[in-house]
C-alpha cells in the first residue's frame, strides 16, 4: 500500500530530477518553443517541495491536490495548468484514504490524464506530454518500472511527430525532428514513482 509519505517522496524526488534536468528541458524547449520549460517546472516543483516540508498533508489525495494547486499558481506557461490539473484530478480520484493500492493509483492517474486531455485538447500523437503520460498509465497496471519505460519511450517517440498543440504547433512541419519538452518532463514525473517506491 502507498501512504502519504510515498506521495510526498514522489513529489520531492520529481522536484530533484526536474532540478537536475532543468537545463535539458529548457534546451528542448528552445527549437520548438520559448526556452522556458525547465525554469517553469523548477519554479513550480520548488514551491511544491517547500510546501510539503512546511505543512505535510496527511493523505495521498491531499498531497497531490496541494501540489497541483501550487503548480497552477506558480508555473507561468501552458505546462503549469496542465500538470496542476493532472495532479489535482489524480488526487481527487484518490479521495481521503490514508493508504491506496497501486491499482487505485493507476486508475486515478488515468482520470488525471483524461483531465489533461480535456483541458488542453491534445490527443495521442499530438507531440505533447500526453504522449508520455498515456503509455505510462497503460503500463502502470504491470509495474512502476514498466510505466517508467513506457513514458521514456513515449517521450523519445515524439521526435518524428508534428506538433498539433501548444507553442510548437505554430512551427508546423518545422516541429518535426525535435523531442517534446513536456513529454520529456512527464517521463521524469513517472520515473519518480520508481524512486519513491525504492
Ligand atoms: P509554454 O509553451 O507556455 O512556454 P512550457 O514550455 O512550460 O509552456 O510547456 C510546454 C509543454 O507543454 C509542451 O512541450 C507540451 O508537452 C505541453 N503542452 C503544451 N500545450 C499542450 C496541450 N494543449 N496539451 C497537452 N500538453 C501541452
Ligand atoms: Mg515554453
Ligand atoms: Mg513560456
Amino acid at each position: 500500500m502507498l501512504d502519504a509519505d510515498f506521495f510526498r517522496r514522489w513529489m520531492t524526488v520529481t522536484a530533484a530530477s526536474v532540478d537536475r534536468e532543468a537545463e535539458r528541458l529548457t534546451a528542448l524547449d528552445s527549437p520548438i518553443g520559448d526556452a522556458d520549460h525547465g525554469s517553469n517546472l523548477q519554479r513550480g516543483f520548488a514551491a511544491v517541495r517547500a510546501a510539503l516540508e512546511k505543512e505535510p498533508p496527511a493523505t495521498p489525495g491531499a498531497v497531490l491536490i496541494q501540489s497541483g494547486r501550487l503548480l497552477i499558481s506558480t508555473v507561468g506557461g501552458a505546462s503549469g495548468p496542465l500538470y496542476g490539473t493532472l495532479l489535482r484530478r489524480t488526487g481527487k480520484a484518490l479521495g481521503d484514504a490514508t493508504e491506496v493500492g497501486e491499482r487505485e493509483l493507476a486508475e486515478a492517474l488515468r482520470a488525471g490524464v483524461d483531465a489533461v486531455m480535456q483541458l488542453g485538447g491534445a490527443a495521442a500523437g499530438d507531440k505533447t506530454m500526453v504522449d508520455a503520460l498515456l503509455p505510462a498509465v497503460d503500463a502502470l497496471g504491470d509495474s512502476f518500472a514498466a510505466a517508467r519505460t513506457a513514458a521514456e519511450e513515449g517521450a523519445v517517440a515524439t521526435t518524428p511527430l508534428r506538433a498539433r498543440k501548444g507553442r510548437a504547433s505554430y512551427l508546423g512541419e518545422r516541429s518535426v525532428g525535435h523531442q517534446d519538452p513536456g513529454a520529456t518532463s512527464a517521463a521524469l514525473l513517472i520515473a519518480g514513482l520508481v524512486d519513491a517506491a525504492s
